[in-house]
């Protein structure tokens, strides 16, 4: 079964999000864990839905120092991650999404033999992304890695916005069973 189950695991967020398919929709007919994800996934895409909220003074303050005043800040928030996650944090492949109607970002991590691989594409493909050692491809997907997911935190500039998404490790809580 957990051969069958890594083939999809990938698309198990798109499939969330209503994209699926004949052979996807009976494995998950069949599956219970497969399953499971997905019902996770949507619960964290319905509270991912007006997400971003005003940052605190101070930052603001500080942002507009460093940009023209237009310039908006926004974090954000925790969301809950059910796959593939233990008490110490997870320990395998697992994807969020950050953000909300507006303004989202799916990102994946990855455990690597250095720490964390953390994949995503900004909202806007002229965003830039400000993380240590990003990798940004034309079409706006970027790739860091990390040493642990404490050290995840990163920004993503656009036009008038600074997207300040905390570290993965924060934006998670887990179930505890
Ligand atoms: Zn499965």
């Amino acid at each position: 079964m957990r051969d069958t189950c890594s083939r999809f695991r990938s698309r198990l967020a798109d499939a969330a999000e209503g994209n699926t398919n004949v052979e996807l929709a009976e494995h998950l007919g069949q599956c219970t864990v497969c399953s499971q994800i997905i019902s996770e996934y949507k619960t964290i895409f319905a509270t991912a839905s007006g997400l971003w909220e005003s940052a605190p003074l101070e930052s603001i303050q500080l942002a507009k120092a460093l940009m023209p005043e237009t310039r908006r800040v926004l974090f954000a928030k925790r969301l809950s991650v059910g796959a593939a996650a233990t008490a110490r944090g997870p320990q395998e492949e697992f994807q969020v999404l950050v953000g909300g109607e507006d303004i989202s970002m799916r990102l994946m991590a990855t455990p690597t033999t250095e720490g964390w691989s953390i994949r995503g594409k900004v909202p806007n493909a002229d965003w830039i992304v400000y993380a240590e050692n990003a990798v940004q491809m034309p079409d706006g997907r970027f790739e860091f890695t990390v040493p642990t997911l404490e050290d995840s935190s990163f920004d993503v500039l656009g036009e008038d916005t600074i997207l300040q998404v905390p570290a993965l490790s924060q934006l998670m809580t887990y179930d505890s069973d």
